[in-house]
């Protein structure tokens, strides 16, 4: 029996449904992934669970380990497939953060020397007692 959630405004779960094709990598009860629509080059995936969750903070510990557990061989394929060199995952979380469709996903995005796709942000480093602060803060929250 298929208990997914789904939501009927949402694009992925459309796609879940059929509704909206795509170019499927790969599915099964869990997971799907299809190739983005825009890629970022050739070869750029796209792996959502099938469950309609907005964040990778929705997801119980069990949906997210069946979730990841797909993803390095997903990886391995895409990447063998595309003879890249290397890949990024992304996975945004929010708009801030650059996620436009508000259903889990990660992105698979083959990435070969020399291509002009780029990565680094611009880092910072903490101020005066931040650190500690900030680790304090975060400890706290996963010991809770
Ligand atoms: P994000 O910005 O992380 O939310 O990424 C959403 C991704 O979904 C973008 O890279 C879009 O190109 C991709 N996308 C949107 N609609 C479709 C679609 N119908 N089929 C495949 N990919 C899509
Ligand atoms: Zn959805």
């Amino acid at each position: 029996m298929n208990t997914s959630r789904r939501d009927p405004d949402c694009i992925f779960c459309k796609i879940i449904e059929g509704r909206i094709p795509c170019s499927k990598v790969y599915e099964d009860d869990l997971v799907l992934a299809f190739l983005d629509i825009n890629p970022l080059a050739e070869g750029h995936t796209l792996v959502i669970p099938k469950d309609h969750v907005t964040l990778i903070t929705d997801m119980s510990a069990e949906r997210a380990a069946e979730f990841f557990e797909r993803v390095p061989r997903l990886a391995q394929a895409v990447k063998e497939a595309t003879a890249s060199d290397g890949m990024n995952l992304l996975q945004s979380n929010g708009r801030c953060a650059g996620q436009v469709i508000d259903h889990v996903h990660i992105h698979l995005i083959p990435r070969t020397t020399g291509d002009s796709l780029g990565f680094r942000w611009k880092a910072t480093t903490y101020g005066d007692g931040r650190v500690d602060e900030v680790l304090r803060k975060i400890v706290e929250k996963i010991s809770r």
